[in-house]
């Protein structure tokens, strides 16, 4: 079977609900019914119970030998990920890096074992429009109506090409890998063709577009796909937000035209989960989470601005889904480099600051037990305090105390090298607020 095929079936089953049905009853007719050419004995071994069941392609495949082309496909996939997360750890910038990797370790305390290791943290994402013309009602980002956008004009271009620049060398890498949308629709820009080309001349590659936009000019969908193939780009995605469109999109795109595409179903009938951030706060089956993956510099081309970010699940103080550490307006390059360079110096912080008062962040909740034990709890994960000097310290650390406040307080007790060296772990491990946020540089 081809892979193309397999893949439409896996489509067909989590995206239509009518299609389920019919095939548990009639499978010929259900694939008569979207063309399919798999042999339905086989692929029954892929129809998940519910949108939490998990099936392992890798382990299926063992005892479907039929399934074997797709199994491959789904490791090119996997691969295609794991080179954008190799991306990110060839990172050079040390300020940068372990910054990075604090901010990495604290969502990793805030979200399902899996989720840090599958989030890329990538360094940067260049937005090119002012809000969205689409308005999803499960929008992660809750985008605003869509005001500007930022042509591909000469000042843009060079501004454009600048900003890549400025980040490769920042990053200390040959080659920088980040996304040109956020919480914005990238064909709400005409020349968003155009950006896509002038990224792959600066850095060599392209990124992932993620459309919801899809249906509205075919012709233009096409060129794009057309493009990503002859830049090498990877997986492409839709965004489906009914099942009308899904419908649409499958009597549309061909499997083969959609072999290089992840379609994302984000509507009732699918099986699909929607995070409680933006405006899907408000979604009584949303569930905690988040879909931001930028931990680094969040730029908008059209309004001039940029956003020092980091990803995080705190849905009651940071309802986007990102913390904001700092922002700032620019005119041109040199002003977007001050900065890089201001984040560098004053928010990511490599050390902890022997003066830095110190606070627990406000998403841990800290129970002392009666057997001398402290549990650091959030939604998903907890961490336990056994030691001494760890309860001690957890007794003195309340948003006044520095490190040398503490170290003075228990001088009698434990030893400096001790006491810094409990504190930094935790401070590695993300477990210390680094920043109220937004800090207002320009
Ligand atoms: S999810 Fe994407 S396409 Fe939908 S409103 Fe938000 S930014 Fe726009």
């Amino acid at each position: 079977m081809h892979y193309a095929q397999v893949k439409r079936f896996i489509e067909c089953w989590d995206g239509d609900n009518a299609f389920r049905k019919v095939f548990a009853d009639n499978p010929a007719k259900a694939l008569r019914n979207y063309a399919l050419k798999v042999d339905p004995k086989e692929v029954a071994a892929l129809c998940r119970r519910d949108k939490n069941d998990r099936i392992k392609i890798a382990d299926l495949v063992k005892g479907h030998p039929a399934l074997k082309a797709y199994g491959k496909y789904v490791e090119a996939i996997n691969k295609f990920s794991l080179e954008i997360l190799q991306k990110q750890i060839e990172i050079s910038n040390p300020i940068f890096e372990t910054w990075s990797a604090r901010q990495k370790a604290r969502f990793s305390t805030q979200a399902p074992s899996d989720w840090s290791e599958k989030n890329p943290f990538l360094a940067f994402s260049i937005e090119l429009s002012e809000g969205c013309s689409v308005g999803c009602s499960y929008c992660a980002g809750a985008a605003e109506k869509l005001r500007s956008v930022a042509l591909f004009t000469q000042e843009n271009e060079m501004l454009f090409r600048g900003i890549l620049g400025a980040l490769t060398e920042f990053s200390g890498v040959d080659s920088i890998y980040g996304l040109l949308y956020f919480f914005t629709e990238p064909l709400d820009n005409p020349d968003y063709a155009k950006y896509l080309q002038a990224y792959y001349d600066e850095v060599g590659g392209i990124p992932q577009t993620t459309t919801a936009a899809w249906f509205r000019d075919i012709p233009r969908t096409r060129r794009l796909l057309v493009q990503s193939e002859s830049l090498e780009g990877g997986v492409e995605r839709f965004s489906i937000n009914s099942l009308k469109h899904f419908r649409f999109c499958m009597k549309t795109f061909t499997a083969d035209d959609l072999k290089k595409v992840h379609l994302v179903l984000n509507y009732p009938e699918a099986f699909s989960h929607l995070y409680k951030s933006g405006r899907a706060l408000s979604l009584h089956d949303a569930i905690d989470g988040t879909t931001a993956c930028v931990c680094g510099f969040l730029v908008n081309l059209a309004t001039r601005t940029v956003k020092l970010v980091s990803p995080c699940i705190e849905p009651d103080v940071w309802t986007k889904g990102y913390r904001i550490l700092a922002e700032s307006t620019f005119a041109d390059v040199p002003d977007f480099k001050a900065f890089l360079t201001f984040c560098q110096n004053t928010i990511m912080n490599s050390v902890l600051a022997s003066d830095r008062a110190l606070k627990f962040r406000r998403d841990l909740d800290i129970q002392l037990q009666l057997d001398n034990r402290a549990i650091l709890k959030t939604r998903y994960r907890q961490m336990t305090i056994e030691s001494e000097m760890g309860i001690a310290l957890l007794r003195l650390i309340d948003g006044s105390q520095s490190p040398e406040g503490i170290v003075s307080s228990l001088s009698g007790e434990y030893s400096a090298t001790k006491i810094y060296g409990l504190l930094n772990l935790w401070w590695d491990k993300g477990l210390f607020e680094d920043s109220e946020g937004p800090v207002q540089f320009r």
